[in-house]
């Protein structure tokens, strides 16, 4: 078995040491072009501090992404959204997928250019610890029509024609609150529950 392993780590490029280490899946899966979506740390490790998101309020751990697509902040243009550096590159893909698959003009009709904010050091809304907002790893949008308390079908980003919004960001590993736990649908964040 441990020269089979060594034989396909030669194969994809890593090496050969005949255990199955994540090396070897990404390899495999880049060879195969297999797509699967990054598993982000889960919410309590983000909170303890260690994970790869560090520490809370690190504002030098943020970098700005200019968005492919028109955002609008309270009505307002927004020129570029502040995010953590690990989730940037998965941010700009997410929305540069939006654009290909919506195109604009049915963005502006799901609200899905209606943007909510980004980093916040802040707690959450329940009070008790600190939002994922607070590390740069969350988004809001469409916060009119998906406020904290409006559940599905009243909530806009709940409905069928979001389902692709969702898809995308979820192949990137990102985590609805609505889609999970039917709350705060605006929210999405790169941490699972
Ligand atoms: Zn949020």
């Amino acid at each position: 078995m441990k020269r089979k392993i060594k034989l396909i780590q030669a194969a994809v490029g890593v090496e050969a040491d005949g255990i199955i280490g994540p090396r070897t899946v990404d390899a495999l899966l880049a060879a195969l072009k297999l797509e699967v979506a990054p598993q982000w740390p889960t919410q309590a490790a983000v909170r303890t501090g260690k994970s790869i998101f560090g520490l809370p309020g690190r504002e030098d751990a943020l970098v700005s992404i200019v968005p492919p697509y028109p955002l609008l902040y309270e009505g307002k243009p927004v020129r570029s959204i502040r995010v953590h550096r690990a989730i940037a590159p998965h941010v700009q893909a997410a929305l540069q997928e939006v654009l290909d698959h919506y195109g604009q003009a049915e963005i502006h009709r799901l609200g899905l250019d209606q943007y909510g904010g980004s980093y916040n050091l802040r707690p959450t809304s329940s009070g008790g610890s600190l939002s994922m907002h607070a590390w740069g790893i969350a988004l809001d949008f469409a916060p009119a029509t998906n406020a904290l308390r409006t559940k599905a079908p009243a909530a806009t980003l709940s409905h069928s024609d979001c389902d692709a919004w969702w898809r995308i960001w979820e192949a990137h590993g990102a985590v609805s609150l609505g889609r999970q736990r039917d709350f705060d649908w605006m929210h999405l964040q790169f941490a699972r529950l």
